[in-house]
């Protein structure tokens, strides 16, 4: 299982390297920048357009909202196949994750490159093939799915952060802070499973130091929501197993104030800090 899991990593090293080069190349984006008074744009209260953004900041949304989707059709595929909580849990939190950048779509006029696509179709040609190589690894047995599932949300904290350094957008940042921060819950919960059984896990793509940093960040977290402006849903309890759907992730729709709530109780989300990482 180890060495399966070493080869995939190998493999996925690639697959992330091939997704930073794609971020920069410019994309076609339909793109109306029409004013943004139709009141069709459901709960985001934000008054903007499209053109608005920059560049990257339009990618960097629609590349999340794939993202997070394949993180959800994954997650409901080894649902399926292997019935563990684990999977339908943080599956029902990306749907949220994906509902949330849907509400930056709409807010800011973009096209929805999910729209209606099933299970396992992506526009994105990089997010295809990622999604095609992990449910090829994470059909191998549960050892392989759970593994499949801490490199997701590896993936997905290093383009949030990546995305998040190239944009001062207060609507964007608010929500890329409340992915992050239900990644990190997940990163969590699949390693804890994974080191349940014995296997001491090692990053795949994340440098070590972030990567402890925020295995370690568990005990803190429960206290942490003082700073999340009023929504005070329940904490995850952090059992390392299901639950983390509901309390974290319910935040996507009724973004309110500009640029206060994503800083994080311990700092650990705070923007000025992601280059002192490394
Ligand atoms: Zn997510
Ligand atoms: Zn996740």
């Amino acid at each position: 299982m180890i060495v399966k899991a070493r080869s995939s990593q190998a493999l996925l090293l690639g697959a992330v390297a091939l997704v930073a080069v794609i971020s920069f190349a410019a994309v076609a984006v339909g793109a109306t920048s029409g004013d943004s008074t139709s009141s069709a744009s459901s709960a985001v209260a934000i008054d903007a357009s499209a053109s608005s953004l920059t560049d990257v900041e339009v990618e960097g949304i629609m590349f999340m909202r794939e993202e997070e989707k394949l993180a959800y059709d994954v997650y409901m595929t080894f649902a399926d196949l292997y019935g563990q909580p684990i999977f339908s849990n943080i599956a029902s939190a990306e749907a949220q994750h994906m509902a949330a950048v849907l509400g930056l779509i709409e807010a800011y006029d973009l096209d929805d490159p999910v729209d209606d696509s099933p299970i396992g179709v992506f526009v994105n040609e990089d997010l295809q093939a990622l999604y095609d190589d992990l449910i090829a690894d994470g059909s191998v047995d549960l050892a392989a799915a759970l593994e499949v599932g801490a490199v997701i949300e590896e993936v997905d904290i290093l383009d949030l952060e990546r995305f998040l350094d190239a944009t001062t957008n207060p609507d964007i940042i608010q929500v890329y802070d409340n992915l992050l921060r239900g990644s990190e819950n997940h990163l969590r919960a699949f390693v804890s499973q994974i080191e349940a059984t014995g296997t001491d896990r090692v990053p795949a793509l994340m440098d070590q130091r972030a990567y402890d940093e925020i295995l370690a960040s568990q005990m803190q977290r429960g206290g942490s929501s003082n700073l999340d402006h009023g929504h005070g849903e329940g904490e995850c309890d952090e059992t390392g197993e299901g639950e983390h759907g509901q309390g974290e992730h319910a935040q996507g729709q009724g973004m309110h104030g500009q640029g206060q709530g994503g800083q994080g109780g311990q700092g650990k989300h705070g923007r000025g800090q992601n280059g002192q990482n490394g």
